[in-house]
């Protein structure tokens, strides 16, 4: 067992606020999902599938109802979870720079947000890949300033209309993001920066670079699979490995 190894025996996961279902793309349907966090004891799981402007899998916003009513028959079989119905929505290049609308934020219990492939309006791929080559052949500073940009601007913007942004999805993830200005930002709109399991952001040096600013880490899991609900070894190692304090990841917690 190395030095990290034990700690992280020393600690466990209260909430995993970041989980995919069929809903999505997922493998599970929600029972599947909250089956397992009554498992491994989370008091805590949000049902959080993609938002609607992805052009593949977007959750159908005419469909919340039926999520609503499945989590609700979900209450006496698990009393001991408590089961929000979230969003991981995705940023888009104009305003609302979500696409999920500041009026239709309100029918979800948390919001979070991230950069996907896929999304009409986000922009990335499209401006800067050429499609028949498939390789980049823009400005990579120039696209880091755009990237950037977008969250920065989602951000802002939203917690300004009152669509707050609870979490901010594994940011740095495919594409060059600047995490300085990113950790700014979610320090000034009372953001959390997600550690996240399936992706590798936040990275090591990520982590080091956000954890200067004001600013609160999540783990989630990111979980597409039911068994994957509830992971956190493989962030909480990151965060370790960078030197950062667990008090300042809100979801853990000390055995
Ligand atoms: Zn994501
Ligand atoms: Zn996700």
């Amino acid at each position: 067992m190395d030095k990290f190894e034990k700690i992280i025996s020393q600690y466990r996961m209260i909430y995993d606020h970041h989980t995919h279902t069929v809903w999505s793309h997922g493998k599970g349907t929600i029972e599947d999902n909250v089956r397992e966090a009554s498992i491994r004891g989370l008091r805590s799981i949000a049902i959080t599938d993609h938002g609607p402007g992805h052009l593949t899998y977007g959750i159908k916003m005419n469909k919340l109802g039926e999520m609503r009513a499945e989590i609700a028959a979900l209450k006496e079989k698990y009393p001991s979870v408590e089961v929000l119905l979230g969003v991981e929505a995705n940023t888009i290049r104009r305003k609302p720079y979500l696409d999920v609308s500041p009026e239709e934020g309100k029918q979800f219990d948390i919001l979070l947000a991230g950069y996907h492939f896929g999304i009409l309006g986000a922009g990335m791929v499209t401006n800067y890949m050429n499609t028949r080559t498939g390789m980049f052949d823009g400005d990579y500073s120039k696209l880091k300033v755009k990237n950037t940009a977008m969250i920065v601007d989602a951000l802002y913007y939203n917690e300004d209309a009152g669509n707050h942004i609870s979490i901010l999805t594994h940011p740095g993830d495919k594409g060059p993001f600047d995490i300085q200005d990113i950790a700014r930002a979610c320090q000034d709109t009372g953001t959390l920066i997600e550690i996240n399991d399936k992706h590798h952001h936040l990275t090591v040096e990520e982590i080091q670079i956000a954890s200067v600013f004001d600013v609160n880490f999540v783990i989630s899991s990111d979980a597409h699979m039911p068994k994957k609900v509830g992971s956190f070894e493989g962030p909480f190692r990151r965060a370790l490995e960078a030197g950062l304090d667990p008090e300042r990841i809100v979801n853990l917690e000390k055995i």
